[in-house]
């Protein structure tokens, strides 16, 4: 008997997170789906206080339009000299129109005066996997590094270019994907959620 192989709706509405979680999903056994392939899909309103709550409701709300399962993440950064910020409003830290320059002039902005010792920050992913009736699972993955003092690279996307890895001495706006992908708050969230979808698999 052929089985046939699962569609997963890979649900983001940023292309450039879309491309990285595509590659962090190469090699499952699953038929990635994205929104654009889905017409005149309702974009789902972010309104959680958390990464976690908004991955899910993402999830479901996404996985109930199109009757797949969907996958859907949730991330940010958070400075401790900013009490966290920008967090959950990262892609609209400066303004709805989402402008990652923008965003990027804004941090370092609040963070000029904040001592060298004193500019940890982190990046956050939380990834929830959905049916249309159910929330299957939750994973986050987490990314240690430091806000540099000035815009430093091209690559990447969102704050990578003041985002300073110190195992890797650069910002990740100034690493390869492939190196990105070593360490990422994503590339973490994406190892588990790799296990749950593989697990929902077998059931
Ligand atoms: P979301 O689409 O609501 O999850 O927004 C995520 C936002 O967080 C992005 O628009 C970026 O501003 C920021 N962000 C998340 N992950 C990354 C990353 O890997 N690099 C740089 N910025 C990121």
């Amino acid at each position: 008997m052929i089985r046939q192989r699962l569609k997963l709706l890979v649900a983001s509405t940023n292309q450039k997170k879309l491309k990285e979680l595509q590659e962090l999903l190469k090699g499952m056994s699953v038929d990635v789906v994205c929104l654009r392939e889905l017409p005149g899909f309702q974009e789902v309103p972010e309104d959680g206080k958390t990464f976690e709550e908004n991955a899910a409701i993402k999830a479901l709300g996404y996985a109930k339009q199109a009757g797949l399962l969907t996958l859907a993440e949730d991330s940010g950064l958070c400075c401790d000299a900013l009490d966290g910020a920008p967090g959950v409003v990262s892609a609209r830290f400066a303004g709805l129109s989402k402008d990652d320059q923008a965003n990027n002039r804004k941090v370092l902005s609040l963070m000029e005066n904040v001592p060298d010792g004193e500019r940890c920050a982190r990046f956050v992913s939380a990834v929830a996997l959905a049916e249309p009736t159910r929330l299957i699972g939750l994973v986050k993955g987490e990314v240690q590094g430091l806000i540099s003092r000035t815009v430093q690279g091209t690559g990447g996307f969102g704050y990578d270019p003041i985002f300073f890895y110190p195992p890797y001495g650069k910002t990740f706006g100034q690493v390869s994907a492939e190196m990105k992908h070593q360490v990422s708050h994503r590339a973490v969230s994406l190892l588990k959620a790799r296990g749950m979808i593989e697990d929902y698999l077998k059931k």
